[in-house]
């Protein structure tokens, strides 16, 4: 038994390696995959739940290295966030998102919105507000065709000032998403105090759509709260045609997820738009 625990030690000691060293080696890659042009943004479809339209496009980065291949946003993101990358590639995601949108509005699609994941370390930092007005004026685009998607993590800290730096976002006309909403330990009372425009419910519940009455339950009390507040209402991660058409029974407004639509490049995302 002891000889046991010892190698599970030395096992429980390699993985930690293995770890720490992926993240070394992520961080250091991370610092020049910007100028090698590694990074690319995928957009996923969002859709009205009652015409099966496509009403706006999530931003989604994807980094293909020359050395690891596809590396997930949900490993590098972090790493980014920690080194501060995040500032510049969050701003190019933003550009890029700009560009992308400005050139369907231009084809005809005029109310097609586009959304961008915002990290905390982005929106803490000064400056931030202006930043994104500057951005989006410079290419001349209609506000209101910006959604910007915080998460609750970004509350935590430091209340007040995000609190003044989206009232001013959404003065200018900018939206603001709620992602993941009931993923970890949300507070009803964001809800109440912060200018959002849309509430993302969070894939978790989505999933216990299929499984249990509990969650189907909260799910359709989620629906009813956010749209007595006048929110928009998006399901994300819909995967299976039970969880749409429960989520169409209780009135949800739109629909994110594999179900209809994987992230797509821009160009397959014009050829689903026919433009
Ligand atoms: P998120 O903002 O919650 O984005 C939704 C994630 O769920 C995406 O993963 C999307 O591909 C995935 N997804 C959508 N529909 C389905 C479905 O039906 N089933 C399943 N299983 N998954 C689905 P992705 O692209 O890997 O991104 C992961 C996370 O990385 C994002 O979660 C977001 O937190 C972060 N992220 C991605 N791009 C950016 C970015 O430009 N900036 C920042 N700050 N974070 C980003
Ligand atoms: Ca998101
Ligand atoms: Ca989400
Ligand atoms: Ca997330």
């Amino acid at each position: 038994a002891k000889e046991q625990g010892k190698n599970r030690y030395v096992l429980y000691d390699k993985d930690m390696d293995k770890a720490f060293s992926e993240r070394m080696i992520i961080e250091k890659l991370l610092h020049t995959a910007m100028e090698k042009g590694e990074f690319e943004v995928h957009y996923q479809p969002q859709f009205d739940i009652q015409t099966q339209k496509v009403t706006g496009l999530e931003a989604l980065l994807r980094w293909k290295s020359s050395e690891l291949g596809n590396v997930s946003p949900v490993k590098f993101i972090p790493v980014a966030e920690d080194t501060h990358l995040i500032i510049p590639l969050g701003e190019w995601v933003l550009n890029q998102a700009c560009i992308f949108i400005k050139e369907l509005h231009d084809k005809g699609l005029k109310d097609l919105t586009v959304s961008v994941n915002i990290s905390t370390i982005q929106i803490l930092q000064s400056g931030f507000t202006q930043k994104i007005i500057d951005i989006i004026d410079s290419y001349k685009l209609n506000p209101e065709c910006i959604e910007l998607e915080i998460t609750e993590t970004i509350l935590i800290e430091s209340f007040t000032t995000v609190l003044k730096k989206l009232n001013k976002l959404k003065g200018m006309g900018i939206r603001i998403a709620l992602d993941d909403f009931g993923k970890g330990y949300s507070s009803l009372n964001y809800l109440k105090q912060l200018p959002i425009s849309t509430l993302k419910i969070d894939k978790s519940f989505i999933d216990s759509v299929s499984t249990d009455e509990e969650g189907r339950t909260i799910t359709r009390h989620i629906i009813t709260l956010g749209r007595s507040l006048g929110m928009t209402i998006i399901a994300e991660g819909v995967e299976y045609t039970e969880q749409l058409e429960y989520l169409k029974k209780y009135n949800c407004d739109r629909i994110q997820g594999y179900l209809f639509s994987k992230p797509l490049p821009g160009e397959e995302v014009k050829k689903l738009l026919n433009v």
